[in-house]
């Protein structure tokens, strides 16, 4: 039982938004606290700061907007993460090839 979920289905790093600038979770900044990780909020571009982190405010965005899918902000992870079915999944990076070209006839 580890199928992503219709949100994390067929994504591509283009589906995100591009990082903000700073690359830094705004609320710690704010607060003066440290985070452990960033996640970015893929319905808005918001980066927030992951569960292993004292504030965990992309958790707390996701309770404050709705917003259902988030991924790791992190250079290089490409995993992905929705909260409404707390399922995780991976998006494809932007200059993947196609399906099409990978199904060999
Ligand atoms: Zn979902
Ligand atoms: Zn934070
Ligand atoms: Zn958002």
């Amino acid at each position: 039982m580890n199928e992503p979920c219709e949100h994390l289905r067929n994504l591509t790093e283009t589906d995100f938004a591009s990082l903000r600038a700073p690359f830094a979770c705004e609320e710690c900044l704010k607060e003066g606290t440290r985070w452990v990780a960033l996640r970015q909020c893929k319905t808005c571009g918001h980066v927030g700061c992951c569960d292993s982190s004292p504030r965990k405010h992309a958790t707390k965005h996701f309770h404050e907007t709705k917003h259902p899918v988030m991924r790791s902000a992190m250079p290089g992870e490409r995993w992905t993460w929705c909260y409404v079915h707390e399922v995780g999944g991976e998006f494809e990076p932007a200059h993947a090839p196609s399906k099409k070209e990978l199904q060999h006839g």
